[in-house]
This record gives structure tokens, sequence and C-alpha cells, in this order.
């Protein structure tokens, strides 16, 4: 049986990058994932992507190839590649949280410097930031859990 995985990855916000494309990004995966059994969480912060993907291996691995070719972003790099038993994100086809000054610290905890940089993050503290966020992003509520922003 395929065992279950969560990969982590940040990757460069190409430069001609608009406020439409991330909408087609999220309508897309809130479209593909969940036939697919893929759930996780994408963070949009100072430039940078830093994203969660969880599920079986062969779905998950083939949607990461599809989104390296992806050229809205650049400089992908795995953080983090495990396997679980349970997944953290399950409850969204892909949560959205972007930085904001009620989250900034939670970002800047993780950064050497005043600008948030994941691709900078050892695994551990790739998997602990997300998990603090989108813990953050629930206790705020607001917004249903498969389509959370902020
Ligand atoms: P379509 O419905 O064909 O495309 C949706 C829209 O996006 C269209 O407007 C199209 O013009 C535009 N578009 C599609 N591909 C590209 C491209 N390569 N470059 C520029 N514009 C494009 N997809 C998922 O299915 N699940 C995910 O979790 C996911 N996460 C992503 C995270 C990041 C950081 C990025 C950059 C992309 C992500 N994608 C995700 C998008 C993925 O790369 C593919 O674009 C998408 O899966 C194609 O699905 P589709 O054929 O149904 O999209």
């Amino acid at each position: 049986m395929d065992p279950m995985i969560r990969l982590i990855y940040a990757s460069r916000i190409a430069p001609n990058f608009g406020p439409a494309d991330v909408h087609d990004i999220l309508r897309a995966s809130r479209r593909n994932n969940p036939p697919l059994g893929l759930t996780g969480v994408l963070v949009m912060a100072d430039g940078y992507f830093l994203q969660a993907l969880e599920g079986a291996r062969s779905p998950v691995n083939a949607l990461y190839a599809r989104i390296l070719l992806d050229r809205r972003h650049t400089d992908s790099a795995i953080l983090s590649y495990r396997d679980i038993d349970r997944r953290d994100f399950g409850d969204w086809s892909m949560g959205y949280v972007l930085s904001s000054e009620k989250n900034r610290e939670m970002f800047l905890a993780y950064s050497l410097d005043a600008t948030f940089s994941p691709l900078d993050l050892g695994t551990s503290a790739a998997q602990a930031m997300l998990g603090e966020l989108t813990d953050h992003a629930r206790r705020l509520g607001g917004t249903a859990p498969a389509q959370a922003e902020g």
C-alpha cells in the first residue's frame, strides 16, 4: 500500500506574480486535490511560498512534480519529506495563510532577520512553523476550513 507522507517545500514567488495568480492556484488546488485524497496548506509571505502537501505518496509526488514546472514560482526546495500516521491539515483541501499583523510575530520567530526566508528553514523548523501558523488560523476562525485565509 502507498504510505501516507507529508512533503513540505519552499520556493520564490515569480516576479510577475499577481493577485489573480494566487486565486487561480487555490481554485485549481481545491478542485484537483480532493479527488486525489490530498490536503495541505499554502503560506505566502515576503516573496516566498511555503507549502505542505499530505496524502498517499504517489499523488503527492506527482503533484509536486507538476508544481515544480509551474512558472509562477522558482527555486523550489524540499524542506521535509516524511511518512506520517495522521494528517495535520486533514480539514483543508488547500488552506491559505498570508502574512498579516495578526501572525507576523510567528513569521519573524522563524527568521534570521526582519524578512521571512523559508528556503533557509530546517526540517523541524518548517514543520513547527506550519503547525503554529495553521493552529493560529484555525483559532481565528471566520473562514470555512477548506477555504481558510489569513
Ligand atoms: P487549470 O484549471 O488548467 O489552470 C488554472 C489557472 O492557472 C488558469 O488560469 C491557467 O492559465 C493558470 N495556470 C495553470 N498552470 C499554469 C502555469 N504552469 N503557469 C502559469 N499559469 C498557469 N495545483 C494543484 O492542483 N494542487 C495544489 O496543491 C497546487 N499547489 C500549488 C502551489 C504553488 C506554489 C504553485 C505555484 C502552483 C500550485 N498548483 C497546485 C498549480 C499547479 O502548478 C498547476 O498549475 C495545476 O495543478 C494545473 O491544474 P489544472 O490543469 O486543473 O489547472
